[in-house]
């Protein structure tokens, strides 16, 4: 069974929500997200981000913009 990354996960992870338990956990972060219609914060451009708008509409408006 594959160890699990979570601290080098959460070093790298550029999600600006703190208090979230899921964190480092990415397997639970895009599932909650997916059950959501939303993709993971580690997805958008860090202005995007920062909104904490997950929705896969927002998503593609930021990439338009690039
Ligand atoms: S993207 Fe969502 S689930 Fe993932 S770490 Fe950020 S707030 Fe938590």
């Amino acid at each position: 069974m594959p160890e699990c990354k979570i601290q080098k996960n959460t070093s790298v992870c550029t999600c600006t929500y703190e208090p979230c338990s899921r964190k480092g956990l990415c397997c639970e972060c895009i599932m909650y997200h997916n059950s959501r219609d939303e993709l993971p914060g580690c997805l958008f451009p860090p202005d995007v981000e920062r909104t904490y708008d997950r929705s896969i509409k927002r998503y593609l408006l930021a990439m338009q913009g690039r």
